[in-house]
């Protein structure tokens, strides 16, 4: 059985074909281009002479809608309420189409192909928004929307910064890749570079005291967000991706840290909070994993990629 497995970013999209052994075949990737929908079509077109194909599992940038198979991603304006679902039904009709958030796919991924063969997962992606994906007893949970895992807008502040999501002083006001940049600057640090989280990130490495105090305010608030899931749901083990996780210790070292000083009980400190090991396939093995057992992610077995 092979499925096909979609990863739609803000900037590019990726494919591939997988089969139940978790192995990933014709892996595409193409940037997002002018129009987003003529990308997609290249994509799936070019996937779909694919013999024996079962289904087909898309993972997409949010905020997404499971019922209606829309995504509205936010880098990528043309798409509002885009029918992600029935668009890539159309290219390849008469197959199953199973639809997840990005950090979802990149849990259900870490969980299935990342050697993480627990019981419950939380998969965090630290990029220009916060994402998070909930594995709970095996299976990915989703919730009533599909929305679930949501980390980037549990509230660390109430009395923060408003953010994009219309509340205040959410977990991605503080940690995001922009709001860190945001504040570093707001701090008089000058990059050396251009103004992004990469630059930041590389004046940290330099030791810079701006820099490195940012990593240090956003491990904060992971760390701490990490703990309070950790307390609501039982779960022992957090997975960090996304382009901000890259910095490694920067921001690692900070966040357990922090899980270490505010988890109170005996329970909260045994929480692993390490980097993905799939990296950028994550998302694809987590789209693969919807499709192989449209939702049913226990009858999957976790192993290694
Ligand atoms: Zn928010």
């Amino acid at each position: 059985m092979t499925v096909l497995a979609i990863d739609i970013g803000g900037t590019k999209f990726a494919a591939a074909l997988v089969g139940t052994d978790g192995a990933l075949r014709a892996r595409t990737e193409l940037p997002v281009g002018p129009s987003p929908t003529d990308t997609l079509h290249r994509l799936v077109s070019g996937s779909g002479h694919a013999r024996d194909l079962s289904g087909i599992g898309i993972g997409a940038a949010g905020p997404i809608d499971v019922l209606r198979g829309e995504v509205s991603p936010i880098n990528i304006p043309g798409w509002r309420g885009f029918p992600v679902v029935d668009a890539v039904k159309q290219v390849l009709p008469g197959l199953p189409v199973t639809l997840a958030g990005d950090a979802q796919c990149m849990a259900l991924g870490e969980w299935w192909r990342g050697g993480r063969a627990e019981h419950s997962l939380l998969g965090i992606v630290v990029s220009t928004g916060i994402g998070g994906g909930l594995i709970l007893d095996g299976h990915l949970y989703l919730g009533s929307a599909g929305n679930a895992g949501h980390i980037g807008h549990v509230i660390i502040d109430r009395d923060g910064e408003p953010c994009p999501c219309g509340g205040t002083g959410c977990l991605e006001t503080i940690a995001s890749g922009p709001s860190m940049v945001r504040w570093a600057l707001a701090q008089g640090w000058v990059p050396t570079e251009a103004v992004d989280a990469r630059t930041l990130a590389v004046d940290a490495s330099k030791g810079a005291d701006i820099p490195r105090a940012a990593f240090r305010r956003a491990g904060k608030a992971l760390g701490v967000a990490i703990v309070s899931t950790a307390a609501l749901l039982d779960v022992h083990h957090v997975v960090i991706g996304g382009g901000v996780s890259a910095v490694g210790d920067l921001l690692l070292r900070p966040i357990r840290e922090a899980a270490a000083v505010w988890g109170g009980s005996q329970t909260l400190h045994t929480v692993t909070i390490t980097a993905t090991s799939l990296h950028r396939d994550a998302g694809l093995y987590g789209a693969a994993a919807l499709a192989l057992t449209e939702g049913g992610q226990s009858l999957l077995r976790p192993g290694p990629a």
